[in-house]
């Protein structure tokens, strides 16, 4: 049986299942949908422009009626539709093309509301109008009902017509805002002074003004947001009462990592790792992110958790969400690591089934170790015996799904998150609201400030003129080209012949390297570490040397396609030079950037700073592909947004916690409608009951 939110738009009547199906693309399949759905702006048909007092230039939106119509046939498949149109105040001509069959409706007397531009036809004089888009009125009661007053404008797909969904709107209205149930308990609306539910709904698509169109929506987005809270302070709660695995922190191979590093640790580093320690042996579950700008050093902090789990005789997992992120932690904790007899396993999607068999029997059957590996290391193959901790690099690239299920591998393992992509407050408050939050806020000592140039692909002469130069002064040179996994091949032959042309020509002079993704883990050392001692000059790579790379004598990054590159990716990479006593410049080299492509290019070259560009990103994209708050799996936001209605967002977390404190099961009958919108995942619908 359907309940009445389940209630499909079918059932309303002219809607066959061709219109069902344009439906579907905008996302509505049953009544409460369409309560839902959002118009994105509003028409004021409460006044229209009067043509006499438009000018050509000017765009109107005019109440007319039609005097008469003309077809003419300039060309044999052409037509041109010319309409005598008049309001009070005077006379224009509209002008449609090639919609011969508009001469059925668009007859004398009747009314028409018209979105159009003025121009002025240069033969008669007469105004013209330009349609952008027209309603035409079949009589005076269908014209009453659709002027003077404010009507929602709806994203549309093609044979879809604004008027039909105006009209849906109106019957899905008039037919189910009776059964709406609310679900915030009237005292409680009343002391937050928000709208009734089926009122805010039913203003939400026509309201009278558009303070009232936004007193809807602000309605709509608070329960939202209470929602999402909810289940966020409920998760929460139920995460407190877990025990964590006591383990040793700052034990034997904590000790010995840290007094071998060739540096001390920044206080920023240390105060996080206390942090995480006290966490830890304080007997709860650690579940916290650590956000830090690239090369503040997170990886050490994670190492040393990591060793908090060898040192107790537990088994760790490092997860990356790239195979070639995976590789570069491999290859760092191996380097870090082997010399301490800590056995290492790896396990990534590419390896053999032979391979990965042997991995997982290898971690199977073994105690003490550290697992390092993609999204492979979620696989239900994979099986741990005891897992203590668990680290997820670049988290916002994960899902809270593949963060849980992770986690699963244990018995509430210790959970550390690094990021470099700075989380701002509202998505803290969202996708994240259930991590504690450490931020590394110091740099090493040492790094430079970087100089960001970027130049059109015809110039890339002169930034290898500035390779030059520094070449001559005995510096080193990155020049780094896109390599994405869908289009791998393509990419790692179009960086080799580059290289070849860099190796043969441009830098003949010099040692040129080429390092990418598919050399061996032995040949990927042996080149950087001919480049880390300068017998190679010129490193040509592909993105490989996003992480763990230090060459302080590199002093120039030339980053080719740079428009392919995502924002955080590029100041990544770029994070790999001034890092020594050297001036350094970073170039940025595009070939015909879309128009997003240009201001993630002009924000590196404005800035340097993690936490700014992390703010233009989720401009520029939105909170969902930034944070890949789209998979947390956590009730969805269908119409708020975290960053615009930061306000409501933080007035809904403020009344979750009272709820919770209130009646932390929401058992209470008053929270019933309530419990049912967090329980089932579906934060956005509304509850429709009785409706059938
Ligand atoms: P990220 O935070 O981006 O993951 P990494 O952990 O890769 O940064 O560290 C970047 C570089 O800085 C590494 O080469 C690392 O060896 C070096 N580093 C880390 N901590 C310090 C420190 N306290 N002093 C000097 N260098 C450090
Ligand atoms: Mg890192």
């Amino acid at each position: 049986m359907t309940q009445g939110h389940d209630r499909p738009i079918q059932y309303l009547a002219g809607v066959g299942p061709k219109l069902a199906e344009r439906l579907v693309k905008l996302g509505i399949q049953t009544f409460a949908d369409f309560l839902l759905y959002f118009p994105k702006s509003y028409e004021d048909r409460r006044k229209f422009d009067q043509i006499s007092h438009v000018v050509p230039g000017d765009a109107g939106l005019f109440l007319l009626q039609v005097q008469s119509v003309m077809e003419s046939h300039p060309k044999p498949k052409v037509s041109i539709i010319k309409a005598r149109l008049a309001d009070a105040s005077g006379v224009a001509e509209g002008v449609w093309f090639n919609q011969s069959f508009l001469k059925g409706s668009l007859v004398a007397g009747r009314y028409l509301a018209l979105r159009a531009k003025v121009q002025t036809d240069a033969f008669s004089g007469l105004k013209q109008l330009a349609v952008l888009d027209y309603e035409i009125f079949t009589d005076a009661e269908d014209r009453a009902t659709w002027t003077g007053k404010l009507l929602p404008n709806y994203a549309l797909t093609p044979g879809l017509f604004q008027k039909k969904m105006r009209q849906m709107a109106r019957d899905v209205i008039s037919q189910s805002i009776a059964f709406v149930r609310d679900p915030l308990p009237e005292q409680w609306r009343r002391q937050l002074q928000l709208l009734d539910k089926r009122q805010a709904l039913k203003l939400l698509h026509f309201p009278t003004s558009l303070e009232e169109a936004q007193a809807a929506r602000r309605r709509i987005v608070f329960d939202e947001f209470l929602v999402m809270q909810l289940f966020l302070a409920q998760r929460r709660a139920g995460q407190k009462t877990e025990k964590g695995i006591k383990l040793a922190m700052n034990g034997p191979l904590a000790h010995r990592y840290r007094t071998q590093l060739p540096y001390q640790l920044t206080r920023a580093q240390a105060r996080v790792y206390d942090e995480i320690s006290a966490d830890i042996t304080g007997g709860s579950v650690l579940n916290r992110l650590v956000q830090g700008d690239v090369g503040s050093g997170k990886t050490d902090i994670a190492v040393l958790t990591v060793l908090g789990a060898v040192d107790s005789g537990y088994q760790a997992a490092f997860m990356a969400p790239t195979e070639v992120l995976a590789e570069q932690h491999y290859l760092k904790l191996t380097r870090l690591l082997a010399p301490l007899g800590i056995e290492l396993i790896f396990l990534k999607g590419s390896l053999t089934a032979k391979q990965k068999l042997a991995a997982k029997t290898q971690l199977a059957g073994t105690g003490a170790c550290i697992v390092v590996g993609t999204h492979a290391l979620i696989q239900d193959t994979v099986q741990f015996n005891r897992l203590a901790v668990v680290v997820i690099d670049e988290q916002h690239r994960f899902g809270v799904f593949q963060r849980m299920n992770l986690r699963a591998k244990g018995q509430s393992p210790h959970s550390l998150y690094l990021t470099a992509t700075p989380i701002p407050r509202s998505l803290m408050l969202t996708a994240f609201g259930d991590l504690e939050k450490s931020i590394v806020d110091e740099l090493p000592p040492g790094r430079q400030p970087i100089r960001t140039v970027a130049i059109a692909g015809g110039q890339l002469g002169r930034a290898f003129e500035l390779g030059h130069q520094v070449l001559k002064e005995g510096r080193q040179l990155f020049v780094v080209y896109p390599l994405i996994e869908q289009s791998e091949k393509l990419d790692l032959k179009a960086a080799m012949e580059a290289y070849e042309q860099l190796a043969t020509s441009v830098f003949s002079s010099y040692s040129v390297g080429l390092i990418h993704g598919k050399l061996s883990p032995k040949e990927k050392s042996r080149i950087m570490a001919e480049f880390k001692d300068n017998r190679i000059q010129v490193l040509v790579s592909t993105t490989v040397i996003e992480v763990g790379v230090d060459v302080p004598n590199a002093s120039v990054m030339v980053i080719v396609h740079a428009e392919r590159f995502g924002l955080a990716q590029l100041h990544q990479l770029r994070g790999r030079i001034g890092r020594g006593a050297y001036a350094s410049t970073c170039v940025l080299v595009h070939f015909s950037p879309s128009a997003m492509a240009k201001k993630r290019i002009q924000a590196l070259v404005n800035s340097q700073d993690g936490f700014k560009l992390a703010e233009v990103d989720l401009n520029i994209r939105g909170p969902g592909d930034v944070l890949g708050v789209r998979q947390s799996g956590m009730p969805d936001l269908n119409v708020a947004d975290i960053i615009r209605d930061e306000a409501e967002l933080l007035l809904a977390k403020n009344v979750a916690q009272q709820i919770i404190q209130l009646d932390p099961h929401l058992a209470r009958p008053e929270f019933a409608d309530l419990k049912q919108m967090v329980g089932n995942g579906q934060g956005h619908r509304v509850i429709l009951e009785g409706l059938n």
